[in-house]
């Protein structure tokens, strides 16, 4: 599974990855990026070229293992 994770903090709105790949990435307004994180894998290219038009390289790319996105919730409760 893909996943994506924009640093909003670096993002400097140039807007390179929306002309990439407009249809996992776009503006709502002139400065806020919006975005998929979990897009169709067969936007992997895409999503690629995106992460390489950034010019604050902002944009990671995650595969993720299908088990471990099936993995139940983790109860793990500290004292
Ligand atoms: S290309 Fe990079 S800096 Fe520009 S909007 Fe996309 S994530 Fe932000």
């Amino acid at each position: 599974m893909l996943r994506i994770v924009v640093d909003l903090n670096r993002c400097e709105s140039y807007a390179q990855c929306v002309f990439a790949a407009p249809t996992v990435f776009w503006m709502k307004d002139e400065e806020s990026l919006e975005y998929d994180y979990a897009p169709d894998d067969s936007l992997r290219v895409q999503v690629e070229r995106a992460a390489a038009a950034c010019p604050v390289q902002a944009i990671t790319i995650c595969w993720l293992d299908k088990q471990l996105g099936q993995q139940g919730e983790s109860h793990d409760e500290q004292q």
